[in-house]
Formats: structure tokens, sequence, C-alpha cells
């Protein structure tokens, strides 16, 4: 199985942002990677999360424009997948580590492969659009917009753990960051990986111990999902890929080019 980091940009984050909040201060960079992986397995594609939308600068509220989204090198992850010959309808499966606006924002690109989701985080998100509640951090109106009129194919998960093949398995980890959490774990060629994305941020956040992000819906959860991802990684001797770190992002660039990720 060939694992292939795109790198979709970033966003540039004000000091006040709650996502750099209980950062190490050597760690103080303003700017946080928004990246997906690419996964070409024995079933076909399986893409990890769908970066920013393309179009997040002219359609966003106002407040999250303050929030800026400056794609990649390449554009933003259509652009990622074209670069190494891949067209958006080979793309099998999406799965979705949440809804948040830097995970879903392309996702309307994708409406013949099956999206995995939360049923938690869906079922939430869902509801809290239809009766105008939208309201919380990150969970954006015109992402979700966008998906319904793309037609895209939702296949919830309520189970703990999936296996979509021998080298994937996906993780229901349960509420914190947001209502509902997938992370995968992935038997690479060159060592198995935890794609945790935003259940933790960054190599701070999960310690030991573990530390409180600045955006969080369910802080007993929170928690209880690091220490999930933990166990997994114990278990399966697999190194933690976190969300949002801009340190070992860099890093696993140098390794996606050299070829040993
Ligand atoms: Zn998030």
């Amino acid at each position: 199985m060939k694992l292939h980091l795109l790198d979709n940009g970033v966003l540039l984050l004000g000091k006040e942002n709650p996502v750099l909040l209980d950062r190490n201060e050597a760690e103080t960079s303003n700017d946080i990677p928004v990246h997906s992986f690419l996964l070409d397995t024995s079933i076909g594609y399986i893409l990890f999360d769908c970066a920013c939308d393309d179009e997040g600068m002219k359609v966003w509220p106002e407040w999250l424009k303050q929030t800026p989204y400056q794609p990649g090198e390449n554009g933003t992850v259509v652009d990622s997948l074209r670069k190494i010959g891949i067209q958006p309808e080979e793309i099998k499966y999406v799965v979705l580590s949440h809804m948040h606006v830097d995970h879903m924002g392309c996702l309307k690109y994708f409406p013949a492969a099956r999206t995995l989701v939360s049923a938690e985080e869906f079922i939430s998100v869902m509801k809290n659009y239809a009766t105008d509640q939208l309201t919380d951090t990150f969970h954006v109106k015109t992402d979700i917009e966008n998906s319904l009129k793309a037609g895209i194919r939702w296949q919830l998960m309520y189970e703990e753990s999936m296996q979509l093949c021998d080298e994937v398995t996906v993780y229901h980890l349960g509420p914190g960051h947001s209502y509902g959490m997938l992370a995968l774990l992935v038997k690479g060629e060159n060592g198995n990986y935890i794609l945790a994305s935003d259940a933790v941020y960054s190599k701070a956040h999960y310690g030991p111990p573990a530390q409180m992000a600045g955006v969080c819906i369910d802080e007993a959860g929170y928690y209880r999902t690091i220490e999930k991802i933990r166990a997994i990684s114990e278990v399966n001797n697999a190194e933690v890929f976190f969300g949002h770190d801009m340190n070992q992002f860099k890093e696993l660039q140098k390794r996606y080019a050299s070829g040993t990720l």
C-alpha cells in the first residue's frame, strides 16, 4: 500500500485563534498545514480528508475569512491528485475525519466516491444546519450546501471500527474535538501509521499527558479520543500523524519526497 501526502496549503491563523491555544512556545508558527492523505490500496484509492473549499475565501462568513486559506503550490486537493495522475472519479472512498471547514471543503468534487463519516457527526451537523443552528466553530453552511448540491453518497459509521481492506481500518473515536471523530490505522510499506486528524492537533497536544485544545465539543470525550489513539498506536506499533502540526508536516513532506513514507 502506498501512502501519498497531499499538501493543500495552509490556514493563516491570528494569534488568538483557538487552534493555537496551549501549544508549546516552540511551535508558535501562525500557519497550520491543511493536508490530506491518499491511500493506494488493494481495493482502490481511499482519500482521507478534503481540505478547505477552494472558493472558501469568496463564500465563507466574514469571521472565518479572518483565518485566510491559502492553497498550496499545487492548489488544493483535486489539483494535488491530478498532479499524481489521479482523477476525482477514481476515488473509491472518502473518509472524513469530521465535518470542519478545513476537512470537508472540497468534498463537493467527490460525488462518485462513498463518503464515510461518523454517524454522530453527520446527524448533529445536519440537524444544526436544518434548524439554522449551525453556529459552532468551523462547521460551515456553504460546505453542507455544496455537499447537498453535489449529491454526496454518505455512508454513516456507527461501528467502533471497520476494516476497509487488509491495510486500512477506520476507527470511530466518538465525540471530542467535534461530535464524532474518525481516524485511520494504515499498514504501509514503510510502517504502520494512525491518521489522527484533529482528534490530536499536534505532538504538544498528544503528550503524554494530553493537552486540551482550543476547539472541543466534549471535554471528557476529547481526552478519551486521545487515549484511544494511544492504545491503538501501542497495540499496532503505529506512528501517529497529527491534524495540524507544522513541524511534523514538514518532516512528513521530506519522507514523502524521499519515498520513505
Ligand atoms: Zn477540526
